[in-house]
C-alpha cells in the first residue's frame, strides 16, 4: 500500500506521541511531518492519536469520562496497528 520502509515507518510510529505534543527538535518534526504526508499508515496512526489526545484533554474537562467512547477508538488504533505489521 506504502512504498515507505519499515524502518521509517517505525520511526514515526515511535515519535508520534512526541511529535504531537511538540516535544520534537524541529529536525525530528520536519522529518516526521514529511513521513505523514508519504505514509498514508503513519498519518492514519497520527489521526487517532490526535483523536485520542483531544478525548482525553476533554475528559479532563468533564464530570464523566466518555468510556465506550475511549475503549472503541484504542481497539481501532489496536485494529490499525494490527494491519500495519501485516502488511510489512
Ligand atoms: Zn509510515
Amino acid at each position: 500500500m506504502s512504498d515507505c520502509s519499515p524502518c521509517t515507518c517505525g520511526d514515526a510510529l515511535a515519535r508520534v506521541y512526541d511529535y504531537l505534543d511538540s516535544e520534537l527538535d524541529a529536525a525530528s518534526a520536519v522529518a516526521i511531518a514529511g513521513h505523514l504526508q508519504e505514509c498514508p499508515d503513519c498519518a492514519e496512526q497520527y489521526r487517532l492519536e490526535q483523536v485520542v489526545k483531544s478525548l482525553v484533554h476533554r475528559t479532563c474537562c468533564e464530570e464523566r469520562a466518555p468510556e465506550a467512547l475511549r475503549v472503541r477508538i484504542v481497539a481501532r488504533i489496536s485494529e490499525v496497528r494490527i494491519t500495519y505489521r501485516r502488511q510489512s
